[in-house]
């Protein structure tokens, strides 16, 4: 099922492409694998994925270890600071800096080791209360604040839109966050470029992508629904 999947999600995300204009190389398609055993993170490997998303610590080290090594792994998820030191190396991009604590922490870890930790800003762009990112009109000072990391780079926003029965409902916070990095772009912070905007899920990701998605999270629409209970 995953072989068939997948090529369905790329035949959407190339459609979404064409329709605004852009190129497909400008949009990353992560395979967000999680609670997923490995056998179907090989059939996705298989069929081309490259990319894929984690959102637990332990998970992502552990496929990280079971698979082959040209993968490019993707943190998505909320990050606690203890556990930096465990992925450091292994992600090769954070999606989900909430706070400066947390930036110190990836900073120290990729210190230690000798390397720049990629990351992106999580921003709440629907100010839910229920889900972590800093609030739209922090995200500048924020920006500012970092960079006294040396061993961060941020390269991009990204955001956790609402889960709606409508897609078109998170148009507005896609056009949102792309708009908040363009003013944060403008302001030529030393270590920030704004190259990624980390946007769209399985329910929304082809409004992301013409709303201006360079990367795109999917994973039901890939490896089926997710069952939690063991
Ligand atoms: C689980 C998850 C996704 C993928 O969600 P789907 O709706 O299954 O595509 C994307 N981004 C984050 C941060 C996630 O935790």
């Amino acid at each position: 099922m995953v072989t068939e999947n997948l090529r369905e999600v790329e035949k959407r995300v190339q459609m979404a492409c064409e329709r605004s204009g852009r190129r497909r190389e400008e949009v990353t398609l992560i395979a967000v694998s999680k609670t997923k055993p490995l056998e179907m993170l090989r059939e996705a490997y298989e069929g081309g994925a490259r990319y894929f998303g984690e959102n637990k610590v332990q998970e992502l080290v552990d496929k990280y270890e079971a698979m082959p090594s040209d993968i490019h792994w993707q943190m998505i998820g909320h990050l606690q600071r203890n556990k930096v030191k465990y992925i450091i190396d292994k992600a090769e991009l954070i999606h989900s800096v909430d706070s400066l604590r947390l930036a110190e922490s990836i900073d120290k870890e990729a210190g230690k080791k000798g390397l720049i930790a990629n990351v992106l800003l999580e921003v709440n762009m629907a100010r839910e209360e229920s889900k972590f990112g800093i609030m739209p009109e922090e995200a500048l000072d924020f920006v500012k604040q970092i960079v006294r990391f040396r061993n961060i780079k941020v390269n991009g926003l990204m955001t956790i839109a609402p889960f709606v029965d409508d897609p078109e409902e998170n148009r507005i916070h896609f056009a949102n966050l792309r708009k908040l990095s363009v003013d944060i772009g403008k302001e030529k912070v030393n270590n920030v470029n704004m190259s990624i905007l980390s946007m769209g899920m399985t329910n929304d990701f082809e409004v992301a992508i013409e709303e201006g998605a360079t990367m795109v999270r999917v994973g039901t629409a890939i490896f089926g629904e997710r069952s939690y209970a063991h």
